[in-house]
């Protein structure tokens, strides 16, 4: 079992990795870890980084790390269970066409003896107010069995991360929270 400390640790890593995605004005700089239980109990767990456009095309931070762990797998994905997932923001639920939301893709995992792979997914910030109704990605999640876990101090700074490619001129919220077409942007 993981301690509080591990989930400490593993956001900031998280966190250190939001910091390699390239600030832009229309998404934000997100990082995530997912960490697997190891074949062996007594090794040590199959730690995989991502963040935002770290891989080729529109990626997201969870989706790189999928797409790290999978290689060119195809479908049905299977995880060991008990796996987890750490990310900076809510995983998003809604993208253009073509580009799976991350909370589809995290309830697209399963674990070989049955159920989900990842039963908890560890977030860094909850959505900006203006953005619930609109992300619904801990929503979604949470009506598939995963369980949306927070993890306390790292909101200011992860924010402040996320949005380092934005433009502030006095509308900062706005620039972070409005415009069409951010929802889908976000985790
Ligand atoms: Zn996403």
């Amino acid at each position: 079992m993981m301690s509080e400390d591990d989930h400490k640790k593993y956001m900031r890593l998280a966190l250190s990795q939001a910091k390699h995605s390239p600030p832009q004005p229309t998404n934000f700089c997100v990082g995530a870890v997912l960490v697997c239980p190891p074949r062996n109990p007594a090794d040590n767990p199959i730690v995989i980084t991502g963040y935002t456009l770290e891989l080729p095309g529109n990626t997201h931070a969870e989706q790189c790390c999928f797409l790290k762990y999978f290689g060119d797998q195809t479908n049905p994905f299977y995880m060991p269970a008990g796996s987890t997932l750490y990310t900076t923001m809510e995983p998003c639920n809604a993208r253009s066409a073509g580009n799976a939301p991350c909370v589809q893709r995290i309830l697209g995992i399963n674990a070989k003896q049955g159920g989900r792979a990842i039963k908890t997914v560890f977030v860094g910030a909850s959505e900006p107010e203006t953005f619930v109704g609109v992300n619904e990605g801990k929503k979604k999640l949470e009506e598939g069995g995963i369980e949306v876990v927070k993890v306390e101090g790292f909101e200011e700074e992860i924010l402040k991360v996320a949005t380092a490619g934005h433009v502030k001129e006095g509308h900062q919220e706005r620039q972070a929270n409005g415009g069409s077409g951010m929802k889908e942007l976000t985790g």
